[in-house]
C-alpha cells in the first residue's frame, strides 16, 4: 500500500499535508518512512507533552488497556476520579467536566455560561464576547466564538450571541458589554492567532470588570494550558482565578481527552440531563493524564522556562528575525516568508508549525538540550 496515495484516494481533503509518513517518535524526535529522522519542535500541535514514548506514560497507559479502556459514564471509576482531584485542587477551580477534544471542552463552557445566567436572570442573558483573531473550536457554535471572518463563511446559520474585541483594548472590551452579556472568552495567548500575548493590565481589568458585573470569566487554555507556558496554567502567571477554563491538546499526553473546569460559582450548574457525553473522561484517557501530570511539577516547569530563554537568546543574534512573542514553550518568530522557512526546516529534518504568518514552536515539555540545540542550529540557519 501507498499511504499517501490511500490517503489522497479515500480522506476528506480537510488538511494541507506534510510530505512524508511518520511511524514513530520518542524525545522531541519523529521517525518517518525511508529512515528519515526528524526533530519535532510541533508536539503534534502541543498534544505529546511528554513527546512520544514516554516510559512511565506508556507503563500508565498499557497498565490501563489492560484493565480496560472504557466504562460508560453512568458508572464510577477510579483514574478519572484521581484525575478530578488533581485538576481541581491544581486549578484552585471547584469542579471538572470531561469530554474529547478542545472544541466540546469551549461548546460545555459556552453551555455552562449561558445555564448559569438563565438559571439566575431568565431568558435573553446570553451573549459573549471573544476577541478578534481568536481561535476556539471548529463545531457550529464554536467558529462562532472564533473571532475571524474568514471562519463565518459557508455554514451558516451560525450560532448567534458572539461579539467580538479588539484584543488588549479594555475600552473596547467595555463597549461589547450589554446587558446581555453573561461571559468574556479568551485565550491568554492567542495560539492559531499568531502566539499574540494578553497584557497583564488589560487581563487584570477585564478581570476585575467581568466580577463586578457577574460576567463570568472563560479562558481558553486548550493550548495554554498543561505546562505549555512553564506553569500548569497560563492564568496562573496573570494572578488572576477564571469562572471556567477549557482544557484539552496536552492534557493526556496523545489521548484525545477535554476537560472543563469549573469555578465555585458555575460548578453545580449543569446538572444531570442537561450534558454528557459517551466517550468523555473514559479510564485510558484518565490514566494518560494523570501520568502526564505526575511529571509537571516546579522542576519540570523551571526547566521549561530555562530552556525557553535559551531559545531566545540562540535566536536574537538572527537578522532575519523581528520579533518573538510568546512563554515557555509557546513561541512565535517573526520573519518574512515563513513557508519558505517551514519547508526549508523539513529538507533539513526539523518540524515546525506557523500561526498567520509566523513560524510557531511547540516543543515537547521535556525535550532535551541536545535535540533542542540541534533543532535550533537548523532554525539560525535556514532563516538567517
Ligand atoms: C486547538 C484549539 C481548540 C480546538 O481544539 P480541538 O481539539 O481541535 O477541537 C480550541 N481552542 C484553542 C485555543 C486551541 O488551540
Amino acid at each position: 500500500m501507498n499511504v499517501k496515495d490511500n490517503y489522497k484516494k479515500y480522506t476528506a481533503p480537510t488538511y494541507a499535508k506534510v510530505d512524508t509518513v511518520l511511524l514513530g517518535g520518542g524525545n522531541g524526535e519523529l521517525y518517518a518512512e525511508d529512515s528519515v529522522n526528524f526533530i519535532d519542535f510541533g508536539s503534534g500541535i502541543a498534544v505529546n507533552s511528554l513527546g512520544c514514548n514516554n516510559e512511565e506514560w506508556v507503563n500508565a497507559v498499557c497498565d490501563q488497556v489492560k484493565k480496560a479502556v472504557h466504562f460508560s459514564n453512568y458508572y464510577y471509576n477510579q483514574p478519572t476520579a484521581i484525575l478530578s482531584e488533581t485538576l481541581v485542587k491544581r486549578s484552585g477551580l471547584g469542579k471538572v467536566f470531561f469530554s474529547n477534544s478542545g472544541a466540546e471542552a469551549n461548546e460545555c463552557a459556552i453551555k455552562c455560561a449561558r445555564k448559569y445566567s438563565f438559571d439566575r436572570y431568565g431568558e435573553g442573558r446570553y451573549e459573549i464576547v471573544t476577541l478578534k483573531n481568536s481561535f476556539h473550536g471548529r463545531t457550529i457554535a464554536t467558529l462562532s466564538a472564533t473571532g475571524q471572518d474568514a471562519m463565518h463563511t459557508y455554514f451558516m446559520p451560525f450560532t448567534e450571541g458572539f461579539l467580538y474585541a479588539e484584543p488588549n483594548d479594555f475600552d473596547d472590551f467595555k463597549n461589547k458589554v450589554t446587558k446581555k452579556t453573561c461571559a468574556f472568552m479568551l485565550e491568554l495567548i492567542q495560539g492559531e492567532g499568531g502566539v499574540n500575548v494578553m497584557d497583564k493590565a488589560y487581563v487584570k481589568n477585564v478581570y476585575e470588570y467581568c466580577k463586578a458585573n457577574d460576567i463570568l470569566l472563560i479562558i481558553d487554555e486548550i493550548q495554554t494550558g498543561v505546562g505549555r507556558t512553564g506553569k500548569l496554567f497560563c492564568y496562573q502567571h496573570y494572578g488572576i482565578l477564571p469562572d471556567i477554563v477549557s482544557l484539552a491538546k496536552g492534557l493526556a499526553g496523545g489521548i484525545p481527552i477535554g476537560a472543563t473546569l469549573f469555578g465555585e460559582k458555575v460548578q453545580d450548574v449543569l446538572t444531570a440531563g442537561t450534558h454528557g457525553t459517551t466517550f468523555g473522561g473514559n479510564p485510558l484517557a484518565a490514566a494518560g493524564a494523570n501520568a502526564v501530570l505526575a511529571q509537571i511539577d516546579d522542576k519540570l516547569m523551571d526547566e521549561v522556562i530555562k530552556k525557553s530563554d535559551y531559545i531566545k537568546s540562540e535566536l536574537k543574534d538572527c537578522k532575519n528575525i523581528k520579533s518573538i512573542s510568546g512563554m515557555g514553550f509557546m513561541l512565535g518568530i517573526e520573519t518574512d516568508n515563513y513557508a519558505d522557512v517551514m519547508k526549508k526546516c523539513f529538507d533539513r529534518g526539523l518540524l515546525v508549525l506557523s500561526a498567520k504568518t509566523k513560524i510557531r514552536l511547540l516543543p515537547p515539555l521535556t525535550i532535551s538540550y541536545e535535540t533542542l540545540s540541534e533543532g535550533l542550529k537548523i532554525l539560525k540557519e535556514v532563516i538567517g
